[in-house]
């Protein structure tokens, strides 16, 4: 360490270097994993040589880095880590603004006001080729059968909240963010009787501000930032970006299930991807702990229904419930229970739990091929709002695999504010997988989902005009405050004011707030080539790719991408597509 110290101090940041034109830009590529060149190594200290691109490790007497000025005559070079300039072998610092490009490129930082006005944008980046693209909708190289990946990325790169907090992380300076944290870990489970009154509730949160510090992230959560600030950069060298570094770091955190070569499934991989993240970001066990569980986390209330069982473990379930551990108590209750269960051997037990969620699997029903007139395949439609009734919590389901007879209904008690909705599209048989490939039509815009959440917002009415006219001053600001929106009355003085604020709010505002409209924001989708077919024993699965829709906001253009190609896509082809993944943002979720 102390040889380090003293090479630090030796190096002076010099103003002018008169190597700096021997800089080759066309032959840089800062997509890799800095890695030496020379001896592989991935010491933090590895440096890019910017007059032929290759990267070594450096930079004292006889390192790679050092070796390779002196027989090569290259001379500037670039710290992978910290971003600084060097000249080798005289090593001194080198500060030239003529280098800020180079910096750019290499490692995007993007301010408060860069972030805030991405979405107005509309001009197009220029690349060092001269190739034109639109920053945020470039393409990504497949490495072999990881298009489920480059779709799973483009898809939450178009996450508005999650793109920024990654953008924000590019400095790796903390910054704080709120979040609204559960205030116990594990989720309750409370038992009621049929037609009982014990309801459960949503846990418990609390606001909390937390330091976000990235540079404590997990490896795979720097790299899929990285990405997330590549995608977005006007100022790249190249117009596609090459996903190498997070694809490795997803091979080595998922031990090798989900790498290079291997088909994947984008339901299962997304689930997977936003564990990772939010574990790697900081998130524990509380719901709400990260920012994934933020922006993707809903509840929902399940309510198992089976056979009542009488045997030991109602007797441990029974003392698990009341937290009472007299034996003589137990035993006259199972007494009872048994009693109860002889009259009426039918008795039917209800559970009730809440369980968090970060994406809503879907079935899509089986249906039948036809072959119209011409021989063609007309392929079935089953529209989305009707798979959704699976979460109406009126109806319940057959449980498969469940250890006796059991169903279950789901009433969703929190939607998010952006929803993954999931359709389980592949089934595995005995030999391979094989794929519905019914359409599942949805509106890409307004999506209504109110009549499916059974929260207590819904429940709470509104007061009327009249109510309100006869409201003090006081009652008026509380009704504000009630709906969050105490910063309205803020200048207002007259009363007369303060109750055309309220109305205008009450009638204009309120309905949007609480209804659950939804937007697409991205949809995965997974096509077979024609050519293969549909019948015979391929692997659906592995023939297939994957590609993702995503809309540029200024100019409301969608986009079809799939790895490298970038091309225009009408909204109305979107919405019956194959669809896979969709991610929807809640209407009002661009103003919390
Ligand atoms: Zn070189």
């Amino acid at each position: 360490m102390s040889g380090k110290g003293a090479e630090n101090e030796k190096s002076q940041a010099v103003q002018t270097c008169p190597y700096l034109d021997t800089i080759d830009r066309t032959a840089l590529d800062f997509d890799f994993e800095p890695a030496c060149s020379q001896s592989l190594s991935t010491s933090p200290n590895i440096y890019a040589c910017l007059v032929c691109g290759a990267f070594f490790k450096g930079r004292g007497k006889q390192t790679p880095a050092y070796l390779h000025s002196v027989n090569e005559n290259h001379s500037v070079f670039l710290h992978l880590t910290r971003g600084t300039f060097h000249c080798l072998p005289d090593d001194y610092e080198i500060v030239d603004p003529s280098l800020d490009d180079i910096q750019k490129a290499f490692r995007p930082i993007y301010s408060e006001k860069d972030i805030q006005d991405l979405d107005n944008r509309k001009d197009l980046g220029r690349d060092l080729f001269g190739r034109r693209y639109l920053p945020g909708f470039v393409g990504l190289n497949n490495l072999n059968k990881t298009d489920c990946i480059n779709a799973t990325l483009q898809a939450l790169a178009h996450v508005k909240k999650l793109r920024d907090f990654f953008l924000r992380c590019g400095d790796g300076v903390e910054f704080e963010l709120i979040l609204h944290v559960a205030s116990s870990a594990s989720s309750k489970k409370r038992k009621r009787k049929r037609n009982g009154s014990l309801s459960s509730k949503p846990k418990d949160t609390k606001k909390k501000v937390v330091v976000i510090d990235p540079t404590s992230f997990s490896h795979l959560a720097k790299c899929f930032g990285d990405m997330i600030r590549k995608m977005w950069n006007d100022k790249r060298f190249k117009s596609t970006v090459d996903p190498h570094m997070l694809v490795q770091a997803i091979s080595v955190a998922s031990n090798k299930r989900y790498s290079i070569g291997k088909q994947i499934e984008a339901g299962e991989f997304i689930a997977w991807l936003l564990h990772q993240l939010h574990h790697g970001v900081g998130g524990t066990k509380k719901a709400g702990s990260s920012i994934i569980h933020q922006l993707f986390q809903g509840s929902v209330e399940i309510t198992t229904r089976q056979r009542k069982l009488v045997d030991e473990n109602v007797a441990e379930e029974e003392d698990d419930r009341l937290g009472s551990d007299n034996e003589d108590d137990i035993t006259k209750k199972v007494e009872a229970a048994k009693k109860e269960m002889e009259m009426n051997t039918n008795a039917i037990e209800e559970n009730v739990s809440n369980s968090q969620f970060l994406q809503l699997t879907l079935d899509i029903p089986e249906k039948p091929l036809f072959k119209d007139d011409n021989g063609g395949l007309v392929i079935p439609q089953e529209p989305l709002p009707t798979l959704l009734k699976k979460f109406d919590g009126v109806s319940f389901n057959d449980v498969l695999g469940a250890p006796q007879a059991q169903q279950r209904r789901y009433r969703l008690t929190q939607l998010p504010n952006y929803l993954i909705l999931c359709l389980s599209r592949f089934k595995k048989n005995s030999f391979n997988n094989e794929k519905n490939p019914t359409i599942v039509p949805f509106p890409i815009t307004n999506f209504d989902l109110t009549h499916y959440v059974m929260d207590s917002q819904k429940k709470r009415e509104p007061p009327t005009e009249d109510q309100i006219l006869e409201m003090s001053v006081k009652e008026l600001k509380d009704l504000l405050q009630n709906y969050g929106q105490s910063a309205l009355a803020t200048n207002v003085v007259e009363k007369s004011e303060l109750l055309q604020l309220c109305i205008d709010f009450i009638a204009k505002s309120l309905p949007d707030l609480l209804s659950q409209k939804y937007d697409l924001v991205a949809n995965i989708t997974h096509t077979i080539p024609a050519e293969v077919g549909r019948e015979g024993l391929v692997d659906p699965l592995e023939e297939g790719s994957y590609r993702c829709h995503v809309e540029h906001k200024s100019t409301k253009q969608w986009f079809e991408i799939q790895d490298l190609h970038v091309q225009e896509i009408m909204p109305q082809l979107i919405g019956v597509s194959e669809s896979y993944v969709l991610i929807f943002e809640k209407k009002s979720a661009s103003d919390l």
